[in-house]
């Protein structure tokens, strides 16, 4: 990543080729990796280092300790078995101490002129167990060729980078060393480590050891720790001491979280300049009715983002604000105060949902709250509309700004937007479920309305990095509160041999009067992988374990009006239980659920369980988690632990995130948009803020 403000083309943008020794060969090599200019080259992160200021003799290797060795070859050569044609490559290293065979199951044609008798190599590789011979199995070795470059390779600790067919360790090592003998001095400074802060200049030290000594004149105390960045280059590929990597990754991430935070910020800025905000707070002659009748008091959470909202729909700039707040927090009554605002003020509000079931859902809560209060309320779904998007909602729309007169709450999936017309009027558009839109779509969405006030809702808790990078343009808000009177839910993680126990206690739970919902990973059996089922198979199966119950079936090849009349029957409590796919994750609301069984759950990212857990526990009987997994795998279950022992939605994604990265947690298309070599979504949260401030005070 460039530095953010660089004007002049760097020296650094040269192709690769101008590193003595990068051919045209080594060049396309080169290019298989995506190095395709020295600056690339020079920020290939190694993927591994050695310490090779002394060797660990191979009389002394620990079996489960991987270790580098260094030793001359004093046999060699290929083993055949008897039966079979494979062929096995087998040379034995001696170092003095001890001898050490190392093997390579498949024998290359190129293994016997290359590991000749005679040669020696550093050898890094792992015991493969306490039994003599001492053997390594697929060890990486390194030629030793004495030569000129030797102090590069041997003596210190060197990197080993990430590498392609054709380029050994030591040639890259090689090529980055020249790289930064020619072009560490060309390596700029960002304009923002140079910058005036709050009237001290910003020391950058030259080294490590000077950067501790000398006290920071800079106030957010970056300076104490963080080498300029020639120098953090050059320590990460060929640090003094294991521990200057991590301080040189630092650097070399604050730089890009920089870079990052000056575009999220640079695009707010410019929205700001271009835009003015609708006057839309309201003045509480809806509000007040509408919360009599709402019967539950808002809990102060929901009273405290309600301000937030209603200062930023009166304020000079449009809202951008997320709203976050765990399933079942109470979102949606605060999209409703805010959309009362929106209309007191005499504009009209859309709100969008990512699926079809939860527009209609939405469709029906509010036709409920709004409709005694005056407010017309209109559905566009693919498969619904209630509206022409004609002269007549247009002419609504004008005329309710005019007369002062309630207006119109516009309710859809995206076929809202995409229908190709702009909604009149528009002062507040309401995304909820963000992370099922992209970041893209935000933008036109926006767009689209003139530049009305915009609250995005998520209920998935994001952890503070991604929220600070990937939603940095956005104001953050946090429901923290769940509403009082909900039962518990208890989670349990259960092998599949359970599943009639599990079966007899969810028809216990049915007689009782609840529902429960039953998903599986896949709508099809899928032929490469039969093990993971899929509710097509399995409704025959959950109909015969609940015999007597009704039993309904939710997948997204089922047609909508189809999808619309289980649901419709589930929420009437006709249907029992509820067959589905991770459909029904996001927002479905019917309180008299309590149990939720998943199936293979080892297939769902823990952010998508939480979720799904998120369908229960929303009325005032316990409710019951069951997750099934017969994952052999420790880390597996481990993970599906986390969600038996906590229900706190952002300790679950701050675990998911460490475990899976940010696209299990956003989605592909949302974590795309951040690509970094040296910064770390899970880890960095202090770069990140710092990088924030840092930015907020040059703009
Ligand atoms: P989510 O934040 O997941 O969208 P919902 O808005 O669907 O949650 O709310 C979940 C349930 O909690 C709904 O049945 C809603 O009526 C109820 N609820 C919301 N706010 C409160 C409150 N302050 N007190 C009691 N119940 C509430
Ligand atoms: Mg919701």
């Amino acid at each position: 990543m460039n530095a953010p403000v660089e004007k002049t083309v760097s020296p650094l943008a040269a192709p690769v080729a101008s590193v003595w020794g990068v051919g045209e060969e080594r060049a396309k090599l080169l290019a298989r990796l995506n190095i395709l200019t020295v600056e690339d080259l020079l920020l290939h992160k190694p993927r591994r280092y050695e310490d090779r200021r002394k060797f660990l003799s191979i009389r002394d290797l620990k079996p489960d300790e991987p270790a580098t060795v260094r030793g001359k070859i004093i046999a060699a050569g290929i083993k055949r078995f008897k039966k079979g044609t494979r062929a096995m490559f087998e040379c034995v290293f001696d170092d003095g101490t001890a001898n050490l065979h190392c093997r390579w199951w498949q024998a290359q044609p190129w293994m016997p002129d290359w590991y000749a008798v005679g040669r020696e190599f550093l050898i890094f590789g792992k015991l493969d167990n306490a039994k003599k011979p001492r053997t390594f199995t697929h060890p990486e070795t390194e030629l030793v060729e004495p030569g000129d470059d030797e102090f590069v390779h041997v003596n210190r600790i060197v990197p080993v980078h990430p590498l392609t067919e054709g380029l050994t360790a030591r040639v890259m090592r090689t090529l980055v060393w020249r790289a930064l003998e020619k072009f560490e001095n060309e390596v700029a400074e960002p304009e923002w480590s140079q910058l005036q802060v709050e009237g001290s200049k910003l020391k950058v030290e030259k080294t490590v050891a000077t950067a501790r000594k000398e006290p920071s004149t800079f106030n957010l105390q970056l300076a104490t720790l963080l080498p300029a960045r020639s120098n953090a280059i050059r320590m990460i590929h060929f640090p003094e001491e294991l521990t200057d990597v991590e301080i040189a990754r630092q650097r070399l991430a604050l730089d890009e979280f920089v870079a990052l935070q000056f575009q999220i910020q640079s695009r707010r800025k410019k929205f700001e300049a271009l835009s003015k905000a609708l006057p839309c707070s309201g003045d509480n002659r809806l509000m007040k009715p509408f919360l009599a009748q709402l019967g539950f008091k808002l809990t102060a959470a929901q009273a405290n983002v309600l301000k937030e909202i209603r200062a930023d729909m009166g304020g000079k700039h449009p809202m951008r604000r997320l709203l976050q707040g765990d399933v079942g927090s109470g979102k949606t009554a605060v999209a409703a105060c805010s959309a009362l605002m929106a209309i007191e003020s005499g504009f009209n509000v859309a709100l969008m949902a990512p699926t079809e079931i939860l527009a209609e859902q939405h469709f029906r809560n509010f036709s409920k709250w709004f409709e005694p209060l005056g407010i017309k309320i209109e559905l566009q779904t693919g498969s619904r509309k209630t509206f022409q998007p004609t002269t007549t909602s247009v002419a609504r729309g004008k005329l309710s700004t005019f007369n002062r007169q309630p207006s119109t709450l516009f309710i859809g999936t995206h076929a809202l937007f995409t229908a190709g017309f702009d909604l009149p009027m528009l002062g507040l558009v309401i995304i909820d479920e963000q992370h099922k839109f992209g970041v893209a779509q935000r933008e036109t969405l926006v767009r689209k309305g003139n530049y009305p006030h915009l609250l995005v809702m998520t209920a998935t808790p994001i952890p503070r990095t991604l929220g600070l990078t990937l939603y940095g343009d956005l104001d953050v808000s946090v429901i923290d509160e769940m509403p009082g009177g909900r039962g518990a839910i208890k989670t349990f993680v259960r092998a599949t041999v359970k599943l009639p126990k599990v079966f007899d206690f969810i028809r216990e739970k049915i007689s009782g009067g609840r529902q429960a919902y039953i998903v599986y990973p896949r709508v099809d059996v899928v032929d490469t992988d039969k093990d993971i089922k899929a509710v097509t198979k399995e409704f025959a199966n959950v109909e015969k374990a609940l015999t007597g119950f009704k039993v309904g079936l939710l997948h997204g090849r089922i047609k909508p009006a189809e999808k619309e009349k289980v649901m419709a029957a589930f929420r009437a409590n006709e249907i029992k239980a509820l067959v589905a796919t991770s459909l029904i994750e996001v927002g479905v609301d019917v309180p008299n659920a309590t149990v939720m069984l998943i199936e293979n759950a080892e297939h769902f990212g823990l952010a998508q369980l939480h979720q799904l857990r998120g369908r229960i526990g929303r009325g005032a009987h316990e409710s019951f988690c069951i997750l099934i997994s017969d994952a052999q795998n420790a880390d597996a279950l481990a993970r599906l632990k986390i969600l038996e022992e906590t229900n706190d939605g952002f300790k679950i994604a701050e675990a998911d995130l460490k475990l899976r990265g940010p696209g299990e947690l956003l989605g592909r298309e949302q974590s795309g948009v951040i690509d970094l070599r040296f910064g770390n979504l899970a880890e960095d949260l202090n770069l990140i803020r710092q990088a924030r401030e840092l930015v907020k005070k040059i703009l």
